[in-house]
């Protein structure tokens, strides 16, 4: 049995990991260098002036089994049942994955492409501001994963086998420290060659992934899926679907209920990106003028309620880039990633408040879709604030005060900012509730609150704004019985992570 201890060790030290080990070995009583260190958790505690790591480990000594961490067994399914599954983003390709270790051929349909042609799209993206409604942030292989921060906290740990998936992950070329570190990430740089990799394996066990490919219709018949419509005119007969399509395909949500499957308009959120210089956040959360040589840069979390909602900080990027991820023209859309170093000038997150049916009243005639209706609004509105995919951006306390920025600072998005008034790119009930818990949080952070940050319009891809639902017990849809809505955009997971936990339930749940 290993012996499990928890460490403390300032930031210079942890940069040793033999030491660290060493260390270890020490304080478990084991002499020589017979012993094996295996780091279980690895967090950094900055509330004091001191910052700290604290470290769990298990010590094995001389002759002791190191327990490992298993990934998928992988077997040969070329010639098993097929199952289809719609998408080829995080729950699409877990449940790839899952399905193969349980015996059955996953043929994956992906309307994207693959990574390598799809960064070219990305390109032209930041560019030319063009969008390309089949290859963007959000569509093409990995999904809206691939060109994600990588950040892979859940909550969902009891929700499935977390360790599984981080250690495929890393069997694919993540790096290791995301078995052990407390808030793990990959980062966009790494990510694109590391989904190219859970690809290869999905073929090279005989599952099938086929890019460029659209499912543009359902044929059902008795509350069955007989086949999928595919562009180019192609039909392929169907005998069980996974559909795990993403928050943004919007056309989905429209061909579910132009085939009469049921779907429900679900509460999200939505407001804006703030960006700050990196080293404001630094000085605020490391309480010092220069981050120290050996810190990381650092991050926050924050939640206010504001007249009676949630106001909440959302998928933080320290040393990040704002990113378009509008998915069709006429729309802005932010989002945030950063590289594995997380080394740029700037910090971003989404800064966001909850909406729900209050909210949705008289968008749209069909009362599945006002979510969507609703959150389409204010992308548009956000575009024709700037008339392209440059967004709409205004400095903090510009928007505090009530005034148009005359100018705005250096930033990190690259289609470009147009100063304009943030509270025409949001509802009242939005905007007067950001504008709010800023000067709450900036009495509690006086630098937070800072012209040299600026708010950009605007962030609504939080999660889905519809629910496809589906029995609790065996994941079906409630009645398409063939059907299995999955992921992030059947409204069954918010991030990487749960969405690759809910591929692989789905997986199961096919599997019987
Ligand atoms: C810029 C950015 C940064 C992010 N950062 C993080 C982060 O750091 N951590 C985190 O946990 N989450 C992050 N997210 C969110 C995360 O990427 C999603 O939660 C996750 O990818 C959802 O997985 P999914 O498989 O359910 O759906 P998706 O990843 O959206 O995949 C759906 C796939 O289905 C395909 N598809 C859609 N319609 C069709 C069709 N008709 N036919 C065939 N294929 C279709 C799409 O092309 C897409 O590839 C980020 C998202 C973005 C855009």
């Amino acid at each position: 049995m290993p012996k499990q201890l928890q460490l403390k060790f300032s930031p210079q030290e942890v940069i040793d990991e033999g030491w660290v080990n060493a260390r270890f070995a020490r304080e478990a009583g084991i002499a020589g260098d017979t012993f094996q260190v295996v780091w279980k958790k690895k967090s950094l505690d900055a509330r004091g002036r001191a910052p700290f790591f604290l470290i769990t480990a298990d010590v094995y000594g001389k002759g002791e089994d190191v327990a490992v961490e298993n990934g998928f067994l992988l077997n040969n399914v070329a010639n098993a049942k097929e199952v289809f599954v719609i998408g080829a983003g995080p729950a699409g390709l877990f449940c790839a994955l899952e399905l193969i270790e349980l015996g059955w051929k996953p043929v994956v349909l992906e309307r994207g492409k693959g990574v390598k042609e799809r960064r070219r799209d990305l390109a032209v993206m930041n560019r030319e501001k063009k969008v390309n409604p089949e290859s963007n942030y959000c569509f093409g292989e990995g999904g809206a994963g691939t060109y994600s921060d990588g950040k892979l906290y859940t909550r969902s740990n009891k929700r499935g086998p977390v360790q599984k998936v981080l250690k495929c992950l890393v069997d694919h070329g993540a790096p290791d420290s995301i078995l052990y570190d407390a808030h793990p990430h990959i980062g966009t740089n790494k990510l694109p060659q590391l989904v190219e990799g859970l690809r290869k394996t999905i073929e090279e066990c005989g599952g099938e992934v086929r890019f460029n490919t659209k499912v543009e219709g359902f044929v059902v018949a008795n509350d069955v899926i007989e086949a999928l419509k595919l562009n180019g005119g192609v039909t392929e007969k169907v005998e069980h679907v996974v559909l795990a399509t993403g928050h943004s395909a919007r056309d989905v949500f429209e061909l579910l209920m132009e085939s009469g499957i049921d779907i429900e308009a679900k509460p999200f959120a939505i407001g804006v990106r703030l960006e700050h210089p990196q080293s404001i956040i630094d000085q605020i959360q490391y309480k010092c003028d220069v981050r120290g040589d050996y810190l990381p840069p650092s991050s926050y979390s924050l939640v206010e309620q504001i007249q009676g909602r949630g106001v909440f900080s959302f998928c933080m990027c320290p040393g990040g880039i704002i990113a378009p991820a509008a998915t069709a023209d006429g729309e802005v859309v932010v989002n945030g990633w950063s590289p594995s170093k997380r080394n740029g000038k700037f910090a971003n997150s989404g800064f966001v408040v909850s909406v729900d049916d209050r909210d949705f009243e008289g968008f749209g005639k069909a009362g599945e879709l006002r979510a969507l209706r609703y959150q389409q609004h204010w992308e548009q509105k956000a575009f024709a604030a700037t008339g392209s995919l440059s967004a709409p951006a205004q400095r903090m306390e510009d928007f505090i005060q009530g005034r148009v920025s005359a100018d705005l600072p250096e930033n990190s998005y690259l289609p470009g900012l147009v100063s304009t008034n943030i509270n025409e790119v949001l509802s009242p009930v939005i905007h007067q509730r950001i504008r709010e818990s800023l000067i709450v949080l900036g009495q509690k952070m006086r630098s937070f609150r800072s012209n040299d940050a600026i708010l950009v319009g605007v962030e609504s891809r939080t999660s889905s704004p519809v629910r496809i639902p589906r029995l609790t017990d065996t994941l079906q849809h409630t009645r398409v019985r063939n059907l299995y809505p999955c992921g992030e955009g059947a409204g069954y997971a918010g991030g990487i992570m749960s969405a690759a936990l809910d591929g692989m339930r789905v997986a199961q749940a096919v599997a019987g």
